[in-house]
């Protein structure tokens, strides 16, 4: 995305929002900004998956037009929540699909996996500001979401941490002038670990992440480190500036969330304390700013930054998206998707953490369609790929 072709309508009184994955981490540090600021928002449309008490609940605080809830099993019970109020339900992927042509000025994307691409997708056709967290859509379907924000003249606004922070710092330059994006990575809770170490690792130690609080899936994608090789796909997607120029950096204090050096050897980087809401909150306001009630940066607390390079023999995952990228077609989507039912069955305790990475390894040598032409293309490799994945694990 180039930093100077943003051209969202993003400056009115009101923004009317629609955010899909409204139960989650990001969904939820979405909606504690808006409560600071209640009269500068018309909340329309909220979205989960099986939550639908919470879903319910949300809805009637904001006083939502449309509460859906993607697994349709769930849609009795919103039902019976919001009976009597005047907020309309609906269930299924494809209510999800129609929620996201509801004109609202300003969607979050944080619906986790590629079940959140069609909408997403959807939501960019309108031409409106779209506040991507979703990262496995674009990792998969990358070359389509773009080529769609280019033809509706959308606004896709980053908000993983790394990304906004890129994007913060790219209002110094243009991308031409880049020399190098550096994408600081924390290390997760098994920097320190031996790959043997990580065999026996539990679920319980690995959502444990040791400085963001973060939804299961992405807190495991931390720890394998699949999360950052992920970043750099989405990083290049976002910021096209050659693979080569962009960096991976292990960061443990997870103060500078990245940077980027420009050709006179000049580097800005973005600091924070790590708060997802600062970078939602720096979506939610573009192009402005919103005072938000997260903490100060301390730097005389911090006392010191470390850094290290990442170690692509302990932290394979990395490798393998490195390699996915620079290979193309469709091992983006097959990486993504195998991870994700990987990282599922590890929750679930029927894979070993350092299995998620082998199950990646295996099905991308194995599988190798032709590139995708579209999403129904795109949408069969993802479904191939995940039956792979749950052939394999039994
Ligand atoms: P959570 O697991 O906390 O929340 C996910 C949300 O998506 C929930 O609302 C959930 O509903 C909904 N959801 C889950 N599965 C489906 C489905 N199949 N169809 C429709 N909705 C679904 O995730 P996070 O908030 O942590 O992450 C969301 C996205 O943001 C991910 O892509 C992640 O990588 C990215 N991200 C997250 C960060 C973080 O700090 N958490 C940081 C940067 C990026 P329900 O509650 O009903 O299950």
């Amino acid at each position: 995305m180039d930093v100077e072709q943003i051209n969202g309508d993003a400056s009115k009184a009101i923004k009317s929002i629609s955010i899909f994955g409204a139960t989650g981490s990001v969904g939820t540090s979405t909606l504690d900004l808006i409560r600071l600021a209640p009269d500068q928002y018309n909340v329309m449309v909220l979205t989960a998956n099986r939550d639908a008490e919470k879903l319910a609940q949300l809805a009637i605080e904001f006083s939502a037009d449309l509460a859906v809830i993607a697994d349709e099993t769930y849609l009795p019970v919103l039902d019976k929540a919001l009976t009597g109020s005047a907020i309309s339900t609906a269930g299924g992927a494809k209510a999800l699909v129609k929620a996201a042509q509801i004109d609202s000025d300003w969607t979050m994307a944080a619906i986790v996996g590629c079940a959140g691409l069609e909408p997403i997708l959807t939501a960019i056709e309108r031409g409106k500001i779209v506040a991507l967290a979703n990262k496995e859509s674009l990792v998969s379907a990358g070359d389509l979401m773009m080529a769609a924000v280019q033809k509706s003249g959308a606004t896709l606004l980053p908000v993983d941490s790394e990304h906004n922070a890129l994007f913060q710092c790219l209002t110094g330059g243009s991308l031409d002038q880049v020399q190098r994006l550096t994408l600081t990575a924390s290390g997760g809770p098994f920097r320190m670990l031996s790959l043997a170490e990580m065999q026996n690792v539990t679920p319980a130690q690995a959502v444990a992440h040791p400085n963001w609080s973060m939804g299961a899936k992405i807190s495991v994608d931390s720890a394998t480190m699949m999360n950052k090789g992920l970043e750099y796909i989405e990083a290049h997607h976002l910021f096209p500036v050659g693979l080569d120029k962009i960096e991976i950096l292990v960061h443990p204090q997870s103060v500078i969330h990245s940077m980027v050096e420009y050709i006179d050897r000049s580097t800005i980087a973005q600091l924070g304390a790590p708060d997802m809401c600062i970078p939602i909150a720096s979506a939610l306001a573009w192009p402005k700013r919103m005072v938000t009630q997260c903490a100060p940066l301390n730097l005389v607390d911090i006392a010191r930054l470390d850094f290290e390079a990442p170690d692509y023999d302990r932290f394979p995952s990395l490798r393998l998206a490195h390699d996915a990228m620079a290979y193309g077609g469709a091992c983006p989507a097959i990486l993504n998707a195998v991870n994700e039912v990987a990282v599922g069955a590890f929750l679930e305790e029927r894979l070993r953490f350092t299995q998620i990475a082998q199950l990646c390894e295996t099905i991308l040598s194995e599988y190798d369609p032709a590139s995708p032409h579209g999403l129904d293309d795109l949408l069969a490799i993802d479904s191939k790929a995940r039956a792979l994945a749950v052939e394999r694990i039994g």
